[in-house]
């Protein structure tokens, strides 16, 4: 068997991130960010400052708007309100997950489909399953996808399990693969006999959030493996949902944790981001 390639992800974003540099700089219009933090969730200020940070150096203006944690519904609403109709905001950004109880759901159906830049409205969502190309689709699976391309760019015929159902990545990521003409096999945590699932992926792709669920014999040799999972595991270190040593060594292809799938989540958001300030200008 083949050595198993390393799919880097921070390289792939970086000259993603780069493009788009490159890019804003040649616009007439400056595009704009604005996100929404609720709280004081620690994860979420690293995620907000690494995004605002990721922003200036591609030449997008970031808005911030920050709020208490006992912030109302109707607060965050009239914040996004106010980036709809404010003219220099193409992106609007709900950070999440938002304290309790506050619900996330129906606050995003707010922003406008042309702001929503992480895809996440009704519009945006149907719009991908029509198969409309004018929607903003959902940064991490689009991510995911660009990493799949790197290293296999025909997937017509290719059997793909996505591990994981959610609105946010698991949905999204399997019409993807559908609309490039894959057979999808959508697992979540009621799909019988899991591995032997796994097992018949040409592309598998796990977003679960448990830690080194995917094991070396679940995987196909020679199969595109893409971690999208989180982990911190005791003593701080971040691990994927795939046991990577155990993978190496079988996979075609894989992302590591870190350094896969995750830096591609930011720079798919200022891509999206210049998608919508290049659309509302026409
Ligand atoms: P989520 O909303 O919690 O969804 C998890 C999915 O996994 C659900 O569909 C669930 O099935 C399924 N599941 C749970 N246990 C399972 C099991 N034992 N076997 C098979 N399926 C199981 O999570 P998410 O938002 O999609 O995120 C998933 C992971 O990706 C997390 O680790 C998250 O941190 C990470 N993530 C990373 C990025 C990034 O930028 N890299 C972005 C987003 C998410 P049911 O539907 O049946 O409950």
């Amino acid at each position: 068997m083949g050595e198993t390639q390393n799919i880097d992800g921070k390289a792939v974003a970086k000259a993603l991130r780069e493009d788009l540099a490159a890019e804003v700089a040649g616009l007439d219009v400056r595009p704009g960010l604005a996100v929404i933090l609720v709280g004081d969730d620690p994860a979420s200020q690293v995620y907000v400052r690494n995004k605002i940070k990721a922003c200036a150096a591609c030449g997008i203006k970031s808005f911030e708007s920050r709020l208490p944690a006992q912030a109302t519904e109707a607060e965050i609403m009239a914040e996004i309100e106010a980036f709809n109709d404010n003219k220099d905001v193409h992106g609007i950004l709900l950070q999440l997950p938002l304290p309790y109880p506050l619900n996330a759901d129906t606050l995003i159906q707010h922003i406008k489909p042309e702001k929503d830049v992480d895809g996440l409205t009704f519009i945006n969502q149907g719009k991908l399953i029509a198969g409309d190309k004018s929607g903003l689709v959902p940064c991490t699976p689009q991510g995911a996808m660009m990493l799949i391309k790197s290293v296999e760019q025909d997937l017509s015929g290719k059997h793909a399990v996505v591990i994981g159902r959610s609105l946010l990545f698991g949905k999204p990521m399997a019409q993807l693969l559908l609309a490039e003409n894959c057979t999808v096999t959508s697992a979540h945590s009621r799909t019988r006999d899991l591995p032997e699932v796994c097992k018949q992926a040409d592309i598998l792709v796990a977003a679960v959030g448990r830690a080194e669920m995917v094991q070396g014999a679940w995987i196909k040799p020679g199969a595109i493996v893409i971690d999208v999972g989180i982990n911190r595991q005791e003593g701080g270190t971040l691990c994927g949902d795939v046991d990577y040593d155990q993978a190496r060594g079988v996979a075609g292809a894989i992302t590591p944790v870190p350094g896969g799938v995750g830096p591609m989540t930011i720079a798919c958001l200022l891509k999206n981001t210049v998608e919508a300030a290049k659309k509302a200008k026409n």
